[in-house]
């Protein structure tokens, strides 16, 4: 069960929820800066949970909105930096153990960056406990950007060298790295494109970006809309999609290398079926479901939870990819020093991992 915040610091959470009322409204332009309309493709559920923590009272969800041109969505209405801050830190007070699992962007990532011969040096952003540089292997000068200072303790004590807390000290790194990744960390980003272009200031020209997140054009994805599982994160705010890739990489004269599309946790058939089924469920008969999940619980002894309203979290589903650009080798856009105006903000990759942990507990 999710830990309830401290008491000293529910203070903030009514002045959330007061903000916002009345129906919401698509936003009317892509945080991208496209001129094209923008479609609202979604209502977005109440959100129960930030963060690892339970809330006094539920966030509003919103709607999920799409950009006609270069096809990222957002959710709409979004809490400011300052907002998500504090709740990101009240998050980062839960006690909450990483089990590893042999994840599939790890080993795609690792292969991309092994067949590269030129490759010496590999910044991770949002590296959490450097699991994944560790699991790289030593051969390498490996770096990472971390806010949790717990989890960067960890991280450097298997021998990273945490060069930054914040994503807006990417536009202060001396020297530039042959290839900067970032896994599940775009979906915390108000504007993934702004964050993509602090990522290329911290290669070197001709350096490689190597990106995982959810996938907007999955069919799973496709068939739930705005109550999917992965935008009803709280802390999710922005998705991308191989059409945005494209789209992005043109307009910033990045090169495709790969582009794959993989499950977080593939399971088996029986398990997959049963996932797909529940998702559905909760699509066309959502009080039925909820229904009945409830009384699967009281059956079970268990309280019923208020993220029950929600669809569980679809683990099997093929609905995250990753992509790996290339940097043209006469590139002058780094090193930068100067802090990028849409610097994002907070988060770092474990607290995805901590809210995929809530929702299948
Ligand atoms: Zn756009």
């Amino acid at each position: 069960m999710p830990m309830p915040f401290p008491a000293s610091e529910r203070n903030l959470l009514p002045r959330l929820h007061t903000k916002r009322s009345g129906k919401p409204k698509a936003r009317t332009t892509c945080p991208g800066g496209c001129s094209a309309k923008v479609a609202r493709i979604g209502t977005l559920p109440d959100a129960f949970e930030f963060a690892g923590r339970a809330l006094d009272s539920p966030l509003p969800g919103g709607s999920l909105c799409r950009c006609n041109a270069c096809g990222l969505h957002w959710r709409y209405p979004q809490l400011d930096k300052s907002e998500l801050d504090a709740l990101y830190r009240q998050g980062a007070a839960a006690s909450w153990q990483y089990h590893p699992v042999k994840r599939q962007d790890w080993q795609t990532a690792s292969g991309i960056i092994r067949k590269n011969v030129d490759i010496a040096s590999v910044l991770d952003v949002g590296c959490f406990d450097g699991r994944f540089l560790d699991y790289l292997g030593s051969g390498y000068r490996r770096a990472g950007i971390e806010v949790h200072p717990l989890a960067a303790e960890h991280a450097a004590a298997k021998g990273i060298e945490i060069v930054g807390r914040d994503f807006s000290d990417l536009d202060t790194l001396q020297a530039p790295f042959d290839v900067v990744v970032a896994m599940d960390v775009i979906e915390h980003v108000s504007n993934p494109e702004a964050f993509l272009a602090s990522l290329v200031r911290a290669a070197r020209p001709g350096g490689l970006i190597i990106i995982s997140t959810g996938n907007t054009a999955s069919l799973s994805w496709r068939l739930m809309g705005g109550m999917y599982w992965y935008c009803s994160i709280a802390e999710h705010i922005a998705f991308i999609n191989p059409h945005w890739c494209k789209h992005t990489a043109e307009k910033m004269d990045l090169t495709i290398e790969d582009l794959i599309t993989f499950s977080h946790e593939p399971a088996r058939t029986p398990e997959a079926f049963v996932q797909a089924a529940a998702n559905l469920f909760y699509r066309y008969l959502p009080n039925l479901a909820f229904t009945l999940r409830r009384l699967y619980a009281q059956y079970k002894g268990k309280a019923c939870r208020p993220a029950y309203r929600t669809p569980p979290h679809w683990r099997s589903a093929r609905d995250h990819l990753l992509i790996a650009l290339r940097i043209p080798p006469n590139d002058s856009r780094q090193p930068s020093n100067q802090t990028s105006a849409e610097a994002p903000t907070y988060p770092a990759g474990w607290f995805c991992e901590a809210a995929i942990r809530l929702m299948t507990s």
